[in-house]
């Protein structure tokens, strides 16, 4: 897919006031400093687009980003943040919960996770609600530049199989990423657009 636009629309923390427009939207989450906000000016092509957090869990707001003038990019809050407050994380929860529990036009959750990380209870019990919840999702590995290319498999294969050892059936779409050199990137973008065009 060719990004010929992309255009921040809004920031809010209220699901009800997300734009109302029947766009199909992808939403981008994971733990703080994951690299979220790096990969989506990597996809994006646009160097400023999402900011990138020099302070950790400030960017507490649904951000909705329109694409091509056919689709939402939905950059969340990152999560397991040990500096926000009790009540900030409750908030926080409340509404991401809502985003995903409401938002009719979600298609897919994107859950970031570096991949030079061992499974960490956060994304796994995220991971775990989200299908009790029954939003899809994919897995998106992040840094892998950070990994020599034949460790980079294992990784991610470990990761899947610690999926698929405990709740999981089968292990859910994945895609490994680098917003240093652009790994994944038509990948990810070729999942969108067939997603879109179904
Ligand atoms: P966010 O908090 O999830 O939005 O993470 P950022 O995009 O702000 O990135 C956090 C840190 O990781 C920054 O220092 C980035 O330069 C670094 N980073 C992000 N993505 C990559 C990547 O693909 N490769 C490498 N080597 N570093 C990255």
């Amino acid at each position: 897919m060719k990004i010929s636009s992309a255009e921040f629309v809004m920031s809010n923390s209220n699901v009800a006031k997300c734009p109302n427009e029947p766009l199909p939207e992808y939403a981008f989450i994971g733990r703080s400093n994951v690299g979220k906000s790096s990969l989506i000016n990597m996809l994006m092509d646009r160097k400023g687009l999402a900011k990138t957090s020099g302070r950790p869990g400030k960017t507490q707001l649904i951000n909705h980003f329109k694409i091509n003038n056919n689709w939402f990019l939905v950059d969340l809050p990152g999560y397991g943040y040990a500096r926000v407050s009790k009540k900030d994380k409750k908030t926080f929860q409340k509404y991401i919960t809502e985003y995903f529990q409401k938002r009719k036009q979600l298609v897919c959750g994107f859950v970031l996770v570096d991949i030079r990380h061992d499974p960490q209870p956060v994304d796994l019990e995220f991971m775990e609600w989200l299908g009790m919840n029954q939003v899809p999702f994919a897995i998106i590995f992040t840094k892998a530049d950070k990994l020599k290319p034949a460790v980079i498999e294992k990784q991610a294969n470990a990761y899947l199989k610690k999926l698929t050892d405990s709740v999981w059936e089968e292990a859910p779409p994945h895609f490994t990423t680098s917003s240093s050199n652009r790994m994944g990137r038509e990948e990810l973008l070729e999942y969108i657009e067939a997603i879109n065009q179904d």
